[in-house]
This record gives C-alpha cells, sequence and structure tokens, in this order.
C-alpha cells in the first residue's frame, strides 16, 4: 500500500520518474550509525543521511532539545527588529568556532541551496554598496555542486544538474580545478595546483576583474566525487582573489562542521574564505537549517550604509528557533565528543581500509578521500581511466548488494560514494568495507 502511494503521489529528488513501483527503502527508525527499515531490518548508515548527520542518529541530546525548544517556541520570525535566544546563541557559537578565520556575522537559512543563494547576493550587494557595481560575474569550478536554486545551478559544473534548466543566470562560468586522478597534465600535485591556479587567474584577466564578484569552491568537492585538491592550491587562490579584489566563497554545506577531519574544510588547507556556506551538518541534518557567514570585510560597507543599507532578502525561516536550537546542541555535540578528530582517525583508516579494494577489483579505478568523507572511482580499466557508464549500472548494482547485506552507501554515476556519521568506529568502518568487498566480488561490468 505504501508503495503504491509512494509510486503514485511522491516525485522523488533525482530519481524522477520513479513511477516503476519498485519496492523503495522506507527508512522508519534510527539510532546511532544505523537505521532501520519497516520489517525492522537494521541498515549501518554509509552515508550520514545525505552527508548530514554527523552526531548520530536519534542523539538523546538532540531528541532531548527538540523537545524543549518546541514546548517553549518552535517558530517566529527574525525580520527587522525581532530576534529570539536560540538564533543569537547560535550566531555567537558559528562566530566563536570561526574566530581564527574572523567571520564576525550569520545570515540564517533554511539550507544549502538557500545559503549559496545568499552568498551570491551578499557578494553582489556588498560591490554594489561599494560602488562598484559592475562586479556582478561569479567563477566556480568545472565538476561543482552549488544546489538548485539557479544561482547554484548556473555555477554547477556537472552539466546533468544544468541541462534542463536554460536560460541560466548571465555571468556564471566554470574553469577547472585540480583532479589529481585524472587531469591531462601531470601526476605531480604542487605542479597541478600551480596550473589550475594560473587557469583561474588567467580567466580573470579575460573577463576583467572588475566585472567579477567572487570566486565560489566546494573546499573538497562532495557530489562531484570528493575531489581532493593538492596542499598549494587554497593558499593560491586565496592569493589570487586578494590581488585582484574578488571575494572568496567556500561552499562548506558539506565539508562544514567536522567532517573533512578539521573543523572546517578551509581551515585545513590554512586559509579563510571572505563568505562560507554553511548547511547539512550543522544541524546534523534533524532538522533544516542553514547559514551564511560573511567576515568583517564583507560586511563593512552594510555597517557604513546602514541604515540605508537595507537587505531585501530573507527566508521565512531565517533564525527558525527550534532549527536553531538543534543546531547550536549539535554542534556543542561535536565539540563534547570530539569528533572532528574522530573524523580524522577514523577516515585515515577508512581511506587506509579501501585500499586493498583498489587492488583486489579489476573497476575501482582509485580510492580518495579525506576525513569522513570517501568516494571510489569506476573505471572500464585502470589504464585508460575511463569512468564507467553510469547506464551500465554498475554502481547501483555494487550499492543493492551492499543494501541488501544491510549496509547503505550510494551510487552517484561512476562512483561510490561514503559519508558516514562523525560519530564511526574501525569497526564500522571493517563492517563497511568487507560488505563493499564482497558487493563488489559479485558484480561484473
Ligand atoms: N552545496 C553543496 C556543496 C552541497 O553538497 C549541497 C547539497 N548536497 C548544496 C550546496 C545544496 O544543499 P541543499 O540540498 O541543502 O539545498
Amino acid at each position: 500500500k505504501l508503495t503504491e502511494l509512494n509510486a503514485n503521489h511522491v516525485l522523488h529528488p533525482m530519481s524522477m520518474p520513479a513511477f516503476d513501483n519498485e519496492q523503495p527503502l522506507f527508512v522508519e527508525r534510527s539510532e546511532g550509525v544505523h537505521v532501520y527499515d519497516n520489517t525492522g531490518k537494521q541498515y549501518l548508515d554509509g552515508l550520514g543521511g545525505l552527508w548530514c548527520v554527523n552526531v548520530g542518529h536519534s542523539h538523546p541530546k538532540m531528541v532531548a532539545t527538540i523537545q524543549e525548544q518546541a514546548a517553549k517556541l518552535a517558530y517566529y520570525n527574525t525580520f527587522g527588529d525581532v530576534s529570539n535566544r536560540p538564533s543569537v546563541e547560535l550566531a555567537e557559537k558559528i562566530t566563536g568556532m570561526l574566530k581564527p578565520e574572523g567571520m564576525s556575522k550569520v545570515f540564517f537559512t533554511s539550507g544549502g541551496s538557500d545559503s549559496v543563494e545568499t552568498a551570491l547576493k551578499l557578494a553582489r550587494h556588498h560591490w554594489r554598496l561599494k560602488g562598484q557595481s559592475d562586479k556582478t560575474q561569479f567563477i566556480s569550478l568545472k565538476n561543482a555542486y552549488h544546489g538548485v536554486h539557479f544561482g547554484g545551478t548556473s555555477l554547477n559544473g556537472m552539466q546533468n544538474f544544468k541541462q534542463n534548466y536554460g536560460p541560466l543566470l548571465p555571468g556564471c562560468s566554470q574553469v577547472d580545478g585540480p583532479f589529481p586522478y585524472r587531469n591531462p597534465w601531470t601526476n605531480d600535485l604542487e605542479e597541478l595546483g600551480q596550473i589550475c591556479a594560473d587557469i583561474l587567474e588567467r580567466k580573470i584577466l579575460h573577463d576583467g576583474a572588475n566585472n567579477i564578484a567572487a570566486f565560489i569552491a566546494e573546499p573538497i568537492q562532495g557530489a562531484g566525487g570528493v575531489i581532493v585538491p593538492p596542499a598549494n592550491y587554497w593558499p593560491l587562490v586565496r592569493e589570487i582573489c586578494d590581488k585582484y579584489d574578488i571575494l572568496l566563497i567556500a561552499d562548506e554545506v558539506v565539508t562544514g562542521f567536522g567532517r573533512s577531519g578539521s573543523l572546517f574544510g578551509v581551515r585545513g588547507w590554512g586559509v579563510a574564505a571572505d563568505i562560507q556556506c554553511f548547511a547539512k551538518g550543522i544541524s546534523s541534518g534533524y532538522i533544516p537549517l542553514g547559514a551564511t557567514v560573511i567576515n568583517d570585510k564583507v560586511a563593512e560597507p552594510f555597517l557604513e550604509a546602514a541604515p540605508n543599507a537595507f537587505v531585501a532578502h530573507g527566508y521565512t525561516y531565517s533564525g527558525h528557533p527550534l532549527a536553531c536550537a538543534v543546531g547550536l546542541t549539535s554542534l556543542n555535540i561535536v565539540e563534547e565528543e570530539n569528533l572532528v578528530e574522530n573524523a580524522g582517525i577514523v577516515g585515515d583508516y577508512l581511506l587506509q581500509q579501501l585500499q586493498p579494494l583498489v587492488e583486489r577489483h579489476e573497476h575501482i579505478g582509485e580510492a580518495r578521500g579525506k576525513g569522513l568523507m570517501a568516494a571510489l572511482d569506476l573505471v572500464t580499466d585502470k589504464q585508460s581511466k575511463t569512468p564507467v557508464d553510469p547506464a551500465s549500472g554498475y554502481s547501483d548494482k555494487v550499492s543493492a548488494i551492499c543494501q541488501e547485506n544491510g549496509v547503505l552507501i550510494r551510487s552517484v554515476g561512476p562512483k561510490i560514494i561514503l559519508s558516514p556519521p562523525l560519530t564511526f568506529t574501525k569497526e564500522n568502518v571493517d563492517t563497511m568495507v568487507n560488505t563493499m568487498d564482497l558487493a563488489f566480488s559479485q558484480v561484473s561490468l
């Protein structure tokens, strides 16, 4: 009955049309690193929901916060001069965590796409207030994912996320980012970082710095396949943005609050962005919440122009008290339970344990990652590194066998993506990797 109603009435993200009456996985309950379906079967959650359940499922402190705050104040708006305690406390917490980067002000949103859209609008508005109203264009990276709104869609690097939605926002273009495993230039990481930084600089010179508002990138590309840039790339990008007076936006929707093994993605490269976009881990996915955080440099013209710098941008749920209370508890748990450190240690172990799979299985070209975000790159053969055709269903079959065996991983085109809760243990890694090993042994291309 549920299956039939689902097929008849629910449009599922990223899988339309899902009208084939296939038996979906009905997730009914969750606890810690596990979820349970409607038959009571247990699954190890190798996805953290969708890169987001950082503190683990059904954490008692999260449940208590939801109950207490819902009983006190679930919702009121924060437009203009209206405020509430949870949103102020969460803003204090986030800016405290981001003190080394000099981030000082938080704009709350309802999710990652909203945070990206907010960043783009704040960037344009910033330059307009500074009298540089030609600075409207944005540069992003090939292979990037910045969400579903038209700004983000226009900046997405992956064609499948944009090809049906034109005309897109003018003034958005993509340049090559460093992809160590698959690039036409070099195997030398430092050289690769320099080549891609040069590409960005040439693009800025070509389009004219006076026309460019910002460069936006994920510290580690997530949906594009967990692509970790070389050590010199982010510092070089920071230098270039400073040289040409272009704002640097870090889309930390996946990397924010610990997933990459440092509290923030760009911090892992010793770099501070001007604007950071957050969602997912900010509330561990228990409730929709996002945030766009800016430094003093970005905030300055708004403060100078006050009270005339009217920001005509805000979400009904900006500063949502229930969401912000949950966010604060989530970030406190990340600190109390040393989850950033755990993500680093267990993440290193995960990468180590994935290597034998690369050696053992013909169609795994590479295992890569940082912290508790990892990917397997699936190839037709290891010499050519040609990605397997997603239409072959190869990676879907691998993930289906894992699911049968009680482990949830994600197949995205020619990649397998792993992003478990930051509470994952080495034992959990062993279970996940052994199950994947079994699945790869059973599937052929
Ligand atoms: N930016 C990045 C880097 C993301 O990974 C995502 C979502 N996976 C988004 C933005 C969009 O976030 P949301 O789905 O919450 O709108």
